[in-house]
């Protein structure tokens, strides 16, 4: 069942992916050589809680951290903990805040120092497909719109979607219908309508798309030892168009822009912040309900 939401619980939920943005910008200036992901995620938990919201992943289904920490062939769903990042690392940091009751979600792979070309390739081309799935968050599109959108940025440049991770719905619970998956057909799916709010997070490889899974049942890496990367947004559908929820990629001055459905809705980054239409978002929404098919053997990414 989707569960939409109107104007004034897109509010909350903007609300908690501010924390969330804050959040992220605490550990983009905590990433360097020498620092654990054990670090990464104490600074992460305290920028939560110090803003009275919790972090979302704690506890969830016995999650030691308040952030998935992913370095290199690990996709997602890494425990943070000893490991010290260095110089030529990636790593993708997944956070979720949840502030009365509303959950926001979002993730971004940094680099450690200098990368590989192709490595820093993948990275950028992640991020643009994430911007390209953005664009698709308008009512009356179909999932597939969205998906294809994503897959085609990555296939097209010679990376691989991994398939049998997906995003999702997100709202008062961190997991909600409808599945969204990085790669279909144009016109196919679940129609997006109005008061949807989806994390939306491609998952990419250097090589091929299998994973496999670590030993702490946890860490999904890449099956064939390549270099993986991880982007998302929360991103609600309104009558303005897509709003992201969590935009970490715009500057400060930018993200109070945010009201604006459209202000954050371009996948440019930089000093861009104008704001656009003040919108409201899907005044009126209400909760409405829909059934889709479920996309059997696939999981849901953080
Ligand atoms: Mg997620």
């Amino acid at each position: 069942m989707i569960i939409k939401k109107s104007a004034a619980e897109i509010e909350k939920m903007a609300a908690a992916g501010a924390i969330l943005v804050e959040t992220m910008d605490a550990i983009a200036a905590s990433v360097r050589p020498g620092v654990s992901t054990g670090e990464l995620d104490a600074i992460a938990e305290r920028t939560i809680r110090a803003r009275g919201a919790t972090p979302t992943f704690k506890g969830y289904r016995g999650f030691p951290g308040s952030i998935c920490a992913s370095p290199n062939t690990m996709v997602v769903h890494g425990i943070p903990g000893p490991y010290r990042l260095k110089d030529g690392d990636e790593i993708s940091i997944d956070v979720g805040v949840t502030l009365d009751g509303w959950v926001a979600d979002a993730a971004r792979t940094f680099a450690v120092g200098e990368l590989e070309p192709r490595v820093r390739t993948l990275l950028e081309v992640t991020e643009r497909s994430l911007h390209a799935g953005v664009e698709q968050c308008r009512a009356g599109n179909r999932m597939g719109d969205l998906s294809s959108a994503i897959q085609g940025v990555v296939e097209s440049a010679g990376f691989s979607i991994v398939r049998s991770l997906v995003g999702h719905g997100v709202g008062r619970s961190m997991h909600e219908d409808p599945q969204v998956p990085n790669y279909g057909k144009p016109g196919k799916g679940t129609l997006l309508e109005e008061g949807m709010v989806l994390a939306v997070e491609p998952m990419t490889t250097a090589g091929r798309p299998g994973v496999r899974a670590g030993g702490d049942g946890w860490a999904i890496y890449s099956q064939d030892g390549s270099a993986t990367a991880h982007f998302e947004f929360t991103i609600a559908i309104t009558a303005q168009g897509p709003r992201v929820l969590t935009p970490w990629h715009l500057p400060p001055a930018a993200r109070s822009s945010a009201a604006g459905a459209d202000a954050t809705a371009t996948g440019e980054r930089g000093p861009h912040g104008e704001a656009g239409e003040a919108g409201e978002g899907a005044d009126g929404a209400s909760a409405g309900e829909a059934r889709e098919p479920a996309v059997e053997g696939v999981a849901s990414a953080r």
